[in-house]
């Protein structure tokens, strides 16, 4: 009498309806994660699989102090899953949902087989606000448009999260030993200073947040230097906090602090810009690699190694896209505002592939999502639904002077320009040389001279765009 839960993307034991449901089920309740290898699927990538495996540990201690077994396995999902199903004998198995279209047809395969070994095979609700088909426009359209999009969520009753499941007496379960054959990235050796991994730091993550950062989170949620989000991108990724329990956490104290209000639906409408991605990739066509738009298929993209190679590397010559991928590389986040500035950067002004960056943020970013990175991108590329106007191509260096005035976020990453006076920090190449010298900076030598001019390549994308 086993039930098996199948854990994907949702790293949690509080507000997990699918384990909820397998401990209401059965009195012996096993839980699976499968690295799954199947071609149709994305690789995870080597910043993420850091933090999945953390996360899983954590997660392996949390399911045995509810006296639930943690097993992995790798291979393809279908045919794991139904090995562990019949390895148990097992009479019921319980998911969380997953949107990508590939993932969808894996789950729809394997209830149809699963089925025909056990008696329920249920599947729930628990990675977004709202399932992405509940929220259309008023002819039942999917929204291709934000704003409405959110008027419409805000409308919506948020489920309740769902509290802690009771433990079961009897043997602590054993967390696994397996993923034997994971290996360590080199260059990932110094997000541990970052992150707490894990449900437990995601939830302290969360309250920290409400009560030291959200008061300022409208008007400080731009300023790189200031670290005023929230950081919880990685938890939700791997589903460590639903965004259910961040709605009602953040509602709530809006409840109770009304000066709140304000700064609440803020932080909300940007939880929200998460489920808004995941309705893009729910109906539309693989957003990771078609452009939303139709006409930028017929973008001239260049093919240009050394310049991608430099905007990878953090060697462009201007400093704030530099610091933002150095960010990056050390960490593998980086602040909102830096991550549309080196998007637009190597979309318009280098005119490179916004897939091929697309896939450099998914193999270095901890929150590197399905949906959330591809929609992103092809939203600051120009090619997104609801992307900007064309002609409007962030400059990197008044952007720099306007949301990191005295030069700060510069200076923490970029410690060979910490000398440079305010005024030349975001654009050494235009400092006069006896100031240069001052603050030991020698283009060419300790940095990088830009490695395009800012103007003339605007008006390049510019007319890329109106040929369209
Ligand atoms: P907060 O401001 O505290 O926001 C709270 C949560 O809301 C975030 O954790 C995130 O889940 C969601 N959110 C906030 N802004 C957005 C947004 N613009 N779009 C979608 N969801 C949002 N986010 C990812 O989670 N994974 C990615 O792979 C990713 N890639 C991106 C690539 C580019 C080019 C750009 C411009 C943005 C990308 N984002 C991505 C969105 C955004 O930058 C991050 O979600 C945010 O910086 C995470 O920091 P935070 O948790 O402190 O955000």
């Amino acid at each position: 009498d086993t039930a098996i839960v199948w854990f994907r993307n949702d790293l949690r034991v509080r507000d997990n309806p699918a384990l909820t449901a397998a401990i209401a089920e059965s009195a012996n309740v096993v839980a699976l994660f499968v690295h799954e290898t199947d071609k149709a699927l994305r690789p995870i990538g080597s910043a993420a699989r850091w933090w999945l495996h953390r996360s899983l540990r954590a997660l392996a201690q949390d399911l045995a102090s509810l006296g639930i077994p943690l097993l992995e396995a790798h291979g393809e999902a279908k045919a794991s899953v139904l090995r562990v199903l019949r390895e148990h004998d097992a009479r019921a198995l319980f998911w969380n949902r997953r949107y990508g279209p590939a993932a969808r047809q894996i789950d729809s395969d394997i209830k149809a087989e699963a089925s025909k070994h056990a008696e329920k095979v249920q599947s729930f609700s628990a990675t977004l606000l709202t399932e992405p088909w509940e929220l259309t426009t008023g002819q039942g359209k999917p929204y291709s448009v934000f704003t409405p999009f959110w008027k419409s969520l805000q409308q919506q009753h948020i489920a309740t999260p769902l509290p802690m499941p009771r433990g079961r007496k009897g043997p602590l379960g054993r967390a696994a030993p397996v993923d034997a054959d994971y290996r360590e990235p080199t260059w990932a050796s110094k997000f541990a200073r970052f992150w707490d991994v894990g449900e437990d730091a995601a939830r302290e993550r969360l309250s920290d947040f409400l009560e030291d950062e959200l008061p300022n989170y409208s008007e400080g949620r731009d300023i790189p230097a200031r670290p005023l989000t929230s950081r919880l991108s990685p938890h939700l990724r791997f589903g460590e906090i639903s965004p259910r329990q961040i709605w009602h956490s953040a509602a709530a104290l809006a409840q109770k602090e009304h000066r709140l209000a304000a700064q609440v639906d803020k932080f909300l409408s940007e939880l929200a810009w998460r489920d808004f991605s995941y309705s893009l990739l729910y109906h539309r066509e693989d957003i990771a690699n078609v452009p939303m738009q139709e006409k930028y298929a017929g973008m001239p993209w260049r093919i240009d190694d050394s310049q991608f190679e430099a905007w990878k590397h953090g060697r462009t010559g201007i400093p704030i896209i530099d610091a933002g991928m150095r960010q990056l590389w050390a960490s593998g986040w980086m602040h909102n505002r830096v991550r549309m500035l080196v998007a637009s950067f190597l979309a318009k002004n280098l005119l490179i592939d916004w897939r091929v960056g697309e896939q450099w943020f998914w193999d270095c970013l901890v929150d590197a999502d399905d949906a959330n990175n591809p929609a992103s991108w092809q939203w600051v590329a120009g090619s997104g639904a609801d992307a900007a106007p064309y002609f409007r191509i962030f400059n990197p260096v008044t952007q720099a002077e306007r949301f990191d005035a005295a030069g700060q976020y510069v200076r923490e990453w970029m410690p060979e320009l910490a000398q440079l006076p305010d005024k030349w920090i975001h654009n050494p190449a235009a400092a006069p040389g006896d100031v240069l010298r001052a603050a030991k900076v020698e283009l060419g030598v300790v940095y990088p001279r830009p490695i395009v001019d800012l103007g003339l390549s605007r008006q390049r994308a510019l007319d890329a765009l109106k040929q369209l």
